[in-house]
């Protein structure tokens, strides 16, 4: 199988109770069958707190969280109790790969880290001039393909490098940029460039539009609810709104480094969703719709502190992607064209 994944991935460590955002808060644990089988058969104190928190519901078997919102095993140390008492290797699937994600299709994986992880998103925005990609082969098998779908799977990866590279090329600004990758996809439709705006409705929302997609997502956290309710005061705020060209003109440079770099990465992490969902235009309305969202919450920042720095992009990249990008139902919703 050949695999490819950013060169960020081998140089990431979890910071664990160091961590601003700790992932073990906020989301339910799935528990896979292996990791469940071994904690029911865990025995003593430790084994009769672990069963004790482990909820059965239609087969699945998961970690509820505790009132405050945590997983009921992260300790006043935001440290793990089970790594404690069970050592690493006894960690759940879920725990042990986030922030990373594995795609497979046919022969092919893709790895990568979500940015919903504060320390995955540090060192993407601040340790990561340019992102090169590793390909590895090892000896796995993966799932045979059609000859159609592996042609377009070979399609599709070609098209995602060639937009990449144009996305981290240093010449031109983000929008442009972008508007050559909305190209290149209109191309490989068989579409002319204008052809393929005109048929893409979603690139006229505005704000407001665009906010009320978050609003029909549920929220994953008091803090998400917090921020949203903000964002959709800004979004029909005329007197705030008129400010955009302020906000674009303060940070200029450095807002065209970071939208182009989120950009690759949604790119690389989307492109290959074709092959599932059967139209690429679902996966750049997607990403359009995750740029705009991404570059409105950073505006609604520098509306509060009247500038913007590398942290706040890593804040508000983190907070959309822990609330849109680890749900299947948000990300349709994003997804969907009409
Ligand atoms: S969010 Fe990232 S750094 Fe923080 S505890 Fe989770 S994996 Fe570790």
């Amino acid at each position: 199988m050949i695999i490819e994944y950013p060169e960020y991935y081998e140089r990431f460590r979890c910071i664990g109770g160091s961590c601003p955002d700790t992932c073990c808060a906020g989301w339910e644990v799935d528990i896979d069958d292996e990791s469940g089988d071994y904690y029911r058969s865990v025995t003593g104190d430790f084994g009769k707190r672990l069963n004790e928190h482990i909820c059965e519901c239609d087969g699945e078997r998961y970690f509820p969280l505790t009132k405050s919102n945590r997983c009921p095993f992260l300790n006043d140390k935001n440290l793990c109790d089970i790594y404690i008492n069970l050592g690493e290797e006894s960690l759940c699937q879920t725990c042990t790969e986030y922030p990373r994600y594995f795609m497979d299709i046919g022969n092919y994986e893709q790895v990568d880290m979500s940015l919903s992880c504060m320390e995955l998103a540090r060192i993407f925005y601040t340790e990561t001039e340019h992102i090169n990609y590793i390909r590895s082969e090892n000896d796995v098998c993966g799932d045979e393909l059609s000859q159609d779908d592996q042609a377009t799977l070979i399609e599709v990866l070609a098209l995602r490098n060639q937009c990449i590279s144009v996305m981290q090329d240093n010449d031109g600004s983000f929008t442009e940029k972008f508007k050559t990758v909305r190209d290149l996809v209109s191309e490989a439709q068989g579409l002319t460039s204008e052809e393929g705006d005109t048929a893409r409705p979603y690139l006229t929302e505005d704000y407001s539009e665009l906010i009320v997609l978050l609003e029909s997502m549920d929220s994953i956290n008091d803090t998400w609810t917090e921020k949203l309710n903000y964002y959709k005061k800004v979004s029909v705020d005329s007197k705030a709104l008129s400010r955009l060209g302020d906000f674009f003109r303060d940070t200029d440079g450095s807002l065209d480094t970071w939208m182009s770099k989120t950009a690759v990465y949604f790119i690389f992490r989307y492109f290959i969703d074709t092959l599932i969902d059967g139209d690429i235009e679902k996966e750049l309305c997607l990403i359009h719709r995750s740029l705009r969202l991404i570059l409105f919450m950073l505006f609604a920042e520098w509306l509060i502190k009247g500038t913007v720095q590398v942290t706040d992009i890593i804040y508000v990249s983190h907070l959309y992607s822990k609330q849109v990008e680890h749900d299947d139902g948000n990300v349709s919703v994003l997804k969907d064209t009409i």
